[in-house]
């Protein structure tokens, strides 16, 4: 199942219930943090590069559908 990745001139919809707003998104990512630990020996992460990301699967939060997202237009897009 694959979702369709927004653009800078569309952005998801539910196909079921029209939500333009609110999904939970499932990322996975490959990312290098750059961990600094102070002399307490606790760290803290200043740095994180991210050098692949897939969205897994996008979940509505109205409806609670997986994976029932189309493209449509922003406002003001288009025309
Ligand atoms: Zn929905």
């Amino acid at each position: 199942m694959t979702v369709p990745l927004p653009t800078a001139t569309t952005r998801w919809r539910c196909t079921l219930c029209g939500n333009l707003t609110r999904f939970d998104v499932t990322r996975s990512s490959k990312v290098v943090e750059y961990v600094h630990l102070d002399l307490a020996g606790e760290p803290k992460i200043e740095e994180r590069e991210v050098l692949s990301e897939t969205i897994e699967s996008v979940r509505c939060r109205w409806c609670n559908a997986a994976d029932k997202v189309e493209l449509v237009d922003r406002p003001g897009a288009g025309s």
